[in-house]
């Protein structure tokens, strides 16, 4: 492709043009060095992109790399997608839930990277779990246990891989039209017919403005539909943490508590909303909750994938609590800044390729709209010494007032097209 045509494209998409196919197709040509991509995606943040120019943005992103073929499993596979979140471990939760009703779950994942934690570092907290599978190997899961997570291969959309990370050291990652792009060429090129996505709204999401995180739902709602993917888009809250436990392993512990019944009430409203539009029947989401068959299907589908469900969890030798300095009643709960200082414990990675510490983390003993009394504990640290805990740091991710106390709903929309 000359270096005239993408020059050009993008000088159109900067004056506040609509591209064709063809001049998308020429900046996405893989000849296409990277400081003309950084320019293209700058403009779109600026200027945006119409409805015909997203639709062959996907279409021209899918068919960048390879696209699996799941009609073997019959005619409804489900997936579910998060926009990302902290303490979001409801793919544990929601999977087997779902499977548990008789739908086939088939979900590739990916590894945290910021300030939001990813799925396969949480299953991979889990003694011998393996999320390494092949295509081959993956299907033949979902079709014999009935869930399958993997991690996606470098041929799944090497078009995002390649634009995501340009758009993670350029600034140009809060974008509605680059984020449905990104996350729905995935979706399409993962070949499920049932999806479910997660749209987080407030201080600790992707986009913290609730009028942008709408038309991000309603554009995804809209791409699933184009493509023949029944999508549902749940609106949910992201201001505090989801559930109580930041940290891959804490997650996963998390996770088979709310599987057993013993869960936070936000994860577990969320998990069962999202399991019931996923297996069409919300009874029986809830039903398999409350009999087991949810736990059980998790176990199942942790011991196909190599992994040891009963084996202990690591776990952090350094244990601090957090106390609360007066009484009343807690008025916020900084995901953001939790998130950070889990990942400064070690949970995550600022850089792709980092090593992280399954063991750490933080559980939030009080959330929002939670009464507390001077000295209770806010939340216990799990470190590799007390010395890498900042106590201060913690008690101010804490907003505590006069009130009113009570809980709120986590799921606050559900978008369709
Ligand atoms: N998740 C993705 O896969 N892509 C984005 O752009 C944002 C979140």
């Amino acid at each position: 492709m000359s270096t005239g045509a993408v020059v050009a494209a993008i000088a159109r998409k900067r004056d506040g043009h609509a591209l064709s196919r063809a001049e998308l197709a020429a900046v996405l040509d893989p000849q296409t060095p990277d400081h003309q991509l950084a320019a293209f995606l700058m403009a779109v943040v600026w200027r945006g992109m119409d409805d015909a120019e997203l639709d062959a943005l996907v279409e021209l992103m899918v068919a960048s790399g390879d696209r699996l073929d799941l009609s073997a499993l019959g005619p409804v596979v489900a997936d579910k997608h998060s926009t990302g979140g902290v303490g979001d471990k409801t793919t544990l939760v929601v999977a087997p839930l779902v499977a548990a009703c008789g739908v086939p779950v088939a979900k590739l994942s990916g590894r945290g990277l910021g300030h939001t934690g990813g799925t396969l570092d949480k299953l991979e907290a889990i003694p011998g779990m393996r999320t390494d599978l092949t295509v081959e190997a993956f299907v033949d899961q979902v079709a014999r246990v009935g869930i399958a997570v993997a991690g996606q291969s470098e041929r799944l959309v090497p078009a995002d891989g390649r634009l995501y990370a340009l758009r993670d050291v350029t600034a140009t990652v809060p974008s509605v039209p680059l984020i449905a792009a990104s996350i729905m060429s995935k979706k399409l090129a993962a070949g499920a017919s049932r999806l479910v996505l997660d749209v987080k709204v407030g201080a600790g999401a992707l986009l913290t403005d609730p009028a942008q995180t709408r038309l991000l739902a309603r554009t995804m709602a809209r791409l699933g539909h184009r493509a023949g993917i029944e999508t549902t888009c749940l609106l949910s809250r992201m201001d505090e943490p989801l559930g109580c436990a930041i940290g891959n392993a804490l997650e996963v512990a998390e996770a088979v508590a709310t599987l057993g019944g013993d869960g936070p009430p936000d994860l577990t409203e969320l998990c069962l909303t999202a399991a019931g539009l996923l297996a069409h029947d919300p009874e029986s989401a809830a039903a398999a909750l409350a009999s087991g068959a949810g736990l059980n299907a998790y176990r199942r589908w942790i011991a196909a994938q190599g992994g040891d469900p009963d084996a202990p969890l690591p776990q952090a030798p350094a244990r601090v609590g957090v106390a609360a300095a007066r009484s009343g009643v807690v008025e916020s709960c900084d995901a953001r800044g939790l998130a950070d200082l889990a990942m400064a414990l070690g949970a995550g990675r600022v850089r792709k390729g980092d090593p992280i510490d399954p063991a750490v983390g933080i559980v939030v003993h009080r959330k929002t709209g939670d009464p507390v009394a001077a000295g209770d504990t806010l939340a216990t640290v799990h470190a590799r010494s007390e010395d890498a805990v900042d106590r201060a740091a913690v008690a101010a991710c804490f907003a505590i007032g006069d009130g009113p106390a009570g809980s709120r709903p986590v799921v606050l929309e559900v978008i369709r097209a």
